[in-house]
């Protein structure tokens, strides 16, 4: 087989849940971010073993991506969307029965005069300058949203990864101004937000990366493994270049190895010359240039020539990768491209998907 393999592992997934629910008490609802395929990982899989481990409310960029959702969990479970109720979606968010996250002035009257009665939470800007109303909007038109009964009044930490950054503080306190005595659940943290601690929770937390085993979440399960077959292996002479540009000279003679994943699949050219391989606990350096279906590594030290070697596993979390490529773990995460095998494993059942 000459794809590579990306195990998922979904007790994993479901571990880091119950692991971030534990962080808020027991009035805080814990639900699970979903977005982009679930950072890339699969959203219908992943719904479905975050709904068995108890999530009840799920999150997504955009209604298309509820779509998928609703169809993995069925009815009952709420499917919120983070990018509002856009022109277009109305009958989307009334046929899943989705729950959009009102952005705007403009959102606001669209859902309520497509869809009155339909329920929607509303989002607020607390600093960010992203997505939600401003603090004068929201002072204008609360009176009437708030008799239209929002499900949830939520805003978002611009950096909640950084503990001591003042901005948090600053976004908790005027979170409280627009907020304190509406009677409505409010929801404020994401992963970082969650690990700020009980002031930051609220009523409802909304992690996604820490189920995905990234950081800030430290204690996170890893959930990812990616296993590269092992194409083809040769002996490089002194003064031989490998793959693109020359990017690799051969100083000494050299066992080079030739793997089957590129940056197609989401491996980035800044691998090149700086990523490392793992065989077991061996580490295996990449060299030259990654290309768009392979990659090369030099194996002149392996005893034996094992069949693949792994680019995530247990020496090398999406972290390690993306601190290699100046990008964060989330972006590892969602660029992992569409040709991988995805094994979904669990100890109920080790399968192949
Ligand atoms: C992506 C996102 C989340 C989840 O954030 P993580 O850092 O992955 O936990 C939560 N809320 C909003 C508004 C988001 O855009």
């Amino acid at each position: 087989m000459a794809t590579a393999t990306l195990t998922i592992d979904l007790d994993a997934i479901a571990a880091n849940w119950r692991a971030m629910d534990r962080m808020s008490d027991q009035t805080t609802q814990t639900a699970a971010v979903v977005k982009a395929d679930a950072y890339g990982l699969g959203a219908r899989r992943v719904a479905r073993v975050l709904a068995e481990a108890g999530a009840r409310r799920f999150f997504v960029a955009a209604a298309e991506e509820g779509a998928a959702v609703r169809q993995a969990l069925g009815p009952g479970p709420q499917i919120n969307v983070l990018g509002g109720h856009m022109a277009g979606d109305t009958e989307m968010v009334h046929d899943l029965d989705l729950t959009p996250m009102l952005n705007s002035v403009d959102q606001i009257t669209r859902h309520l005069e497509s869809l009155p009665g339909h329920p929607f939470g509303i989002q607020l800007d607390t600093g960010m300058n992203r997505l939600g109303l401003e603090a004068a909007e929201w002072e204008a038109v609360a009176p009437l949203v708030l008799e239209q009964g929002p499900e949830l009044v939520m805003s978002h930490l611009a950096c909640a990864d950084e503990p001591d950054h003042p901005m948090n503080l600053a976004q908790l306190t005027e979170f409280h101004a627009l907020t304190d005595g509406i009677g409505v659940p409010r929801s404020l943290a994401a992963t970082g937000g969650i690990l700020l601690g009980p002031d930051y929770h609220f009523e409802l937390t909304r992690p996604g990366i820490g189920l995905y085993g990234g950081r800030p979440f430290g204690d996170a399960r890893p959930v990812v493994g990616l296993s590269l077959p092992v194409i083809q292996v040769r002996e490089v002479a002194p003064g031989e270049i490998v793959g693109y540009s020359c990017g690799y000279i051969a100083d000494q003679p050299r066992l080079i190895a030739t793997l089957a994943a590129g940056y197609a699949d989401g491996l980035t050219r800044r691998y090149s010359g700086a990523a490392t391989l793992w065989d077991g606990d061996t580490a295996v350096p990449l060299v030259g240039r990654v290309s768009m279906d392979l990659i090369t590594a030099d194996v002149t030290h392996l005893r034996d020539i094992p069949r693949a070697l792994d680019m995530l596993g247990p020496m090398q979390g999406i972290d390690d990768l993306a601190d290699i490529a100046g990008t964060i773990g989330y972006e590892v995460l969602t660029s992992l491209g569409h040709r991988y095998t995805r094994r979904y494993v669990s100890a109920m059942t080790r399968g192949q998907v």
